[in-house]
């Protein structure tokens, strides 16, 4: 357990780590809303062709093309309306020769028809005599209806989609491994499908630590602050896509982070913990789950588990925790508790750790080169830094907002970005290009 606690990690070490021990979530059946955002792991197929029969893309008239051939502003093809077919119209009138029927937007082509002509190249029935108003799912194909001019041509087909444009029965709707956002879920339920075999949302309960935490109604008692990492790393979690649970700060006791951290087991895919993972005397994450390995789960040996603390060659972010716990080796993530730290902290490994359990693709935030449009005179050599900025896509340039500590939670919510101070590099020129995390 020492093993690796006493050197100094690099955070790509350290991320690599984490990643290596998990795996994607096994899937499950989840209703179509409930799927979005995941990962299609079947095949879904389109069992009835789209659309399921042939129907109008226009509100117009139904008519058989011979009848409309001469048809022109001057004299005007004049037919018998027989009826009307509205959307949903299951019964249908059979449309003779110098017939029409009114038609609706994505109503059955009646037998006999085989083009529309929309309403516009007609005088909309206007000389009939017959009331006009279209009522829904109105299927009058017996009524007396009077007649309509009909001002242009129609050619065979025209303003009739085809059974199976969209898709014929059979072929690939969706691929496994789609990530289904908005047009996929609406595809599916296209096709029929009410739920769908994916990889779900993981289920990330986030706790914070430290006495000093008050909720953020709550007044302010002498040396009391408002709890923000919680929040923060709650909806950070939302964002990456995960089923997020925030349980409020805990107070800085072994006993009752343990108890916590305990109860939490049953819902968590993944457990995210700030503060109290440096070397001060009240770090109690530290304390509490440094020694875990007979306390948690019944099968203590073999099932319980241990979280490592590390140090990172990284600023913001130098300690940080990771571990399995529980009977269900329940990733833990240990973050500092500085409100920078924890957040950066949750970019760099707490987002990629959801996303490979989610299974999708993309598993890290886009990293792009820009020019650092100030000088940062002063960076830690050996050390990894991320410092907060906005990135302008039109210039591609970057700009430092506020400076490197780790409290400017101000600074923090106004930038986009975070610039990457590499190890090596201890002062970058105005000028030079630097690689820039971009956030959404
Ligand atoms: P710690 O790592 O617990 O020593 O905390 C480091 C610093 O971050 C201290 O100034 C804490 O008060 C602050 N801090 C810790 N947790 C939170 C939190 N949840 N919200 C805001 N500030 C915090
Ligand atoms: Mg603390």
């Amino acid at each position: 357990m020492s093993q690796g606690a006493d050197r100094v990690w690099s955070v790509s070490e350290h991320l690599a780590n984490i990643l290596g021990q998990l795996a994607p979530l096994d899937p499950i059946e989840l209703q179509l809303l409930d799927a979005q955002g995941c990962v299609l792991v079947e095949d879904v197929t389109v069992p009835v062709a789209l659309p399921p029969f042939e129907n109008s893309s226009m509100d117009g008239y139904a008519v058989r093309v011979a009848d409309t051939r001469a048809a022109a502003p001057e004299h005007p093809a004049v037919l018998e309306v027989i009826g009307d077919v509205a959307a949903g119209s299951g019964v249908l009138p059979t449309v003779g020769p110098g017939q029409a029927a009114r038609i609706m937007t994505g109503a059955p082509i009646p037998p006999g028809a085989e083009a529309v002509v929309p309403v516009e190249w007609t005088d909309g029935g206007a000389g009939s005599g017959r009331a006009t108003a279209m009522t829904a799912h109105s299927v009058d194909p017996s009524g007396a209806a009077g007649e309509v001019r009909v001002h242009q041509p129609a050619t065979a087909g025209q303003f009739v989609r085809a059974r199976g444009s969209d898709a014929a029965a059979g072929d690939l709707a969706l691929a496994a491994g789609t990530v289904l956002g908005p047009p996929q879920i609406g595809l599916l339920a296209a096709v029929g499908r009410g739920t769908v075999t994916v990889r779900p949302r993981p289920r990330v309960v986030v706790l914070s630590t430290g006495s000093e935490l008050v909720e953020p109604d709550e007044e302010l008692a002498p040396g009391r602050i408002h709890d923000s990492n919680s929040y923060a790393l709650t909806a950070a979690a939302r964002a990456a896509g995960a089923i997020a649970y925030r349980v409020g700060a805990v107070a800085d006791e072994v006993e009752t982070l343990r108890a916590t951290i305990e109860d939490q087991l049953i819902r968590a895919d993944v457990i995210v913990t700030s503060g109290g993972v440096s070397v001060g005397a009240y770090d109690v994450v530290k304390e509490a789950l440094s020694s875990l390995g007979d306390s948690f789960g019944d099968d203590a040996g073999s099932a319980a588990g241990f979280v490592q603390f590390r140090e990172l060659a990284m600023q913001p972010g130098k300690p940080q925790g990771f571990g399995r716990i529980g009977p269900d080796r329940t990733p833990l993530l240990a973050l500092p508790g500085n409100p920078v730290s924890a957040y950066v902290s949750f970019e760099l490994f707490v987002r990629p750790v959801i996303r490979t359990l989610m299974g999708v693709g993309a598993v890290h935030r886009e990293v792009v080169r820009a020019r650092c449009s100030a000088a940062i005179d002063r960076s830690p050599e050996g050390k990894r830094q991320f410092l907060r900025g906005h990135y302008d896509h039109a210039t591609g340039t970057v700009t430092p907002v506020g400076g490197a500590a780790s409290h400017l939670v101000k600074a923090l919510a106004h930038a986009d970005a975070l610039i990457v101070v590499s190890e090596a590099v201890t002062s970058v020129a105005a000028g030079t290009e630097v690689d820039v995390v971009l956030l959404d």
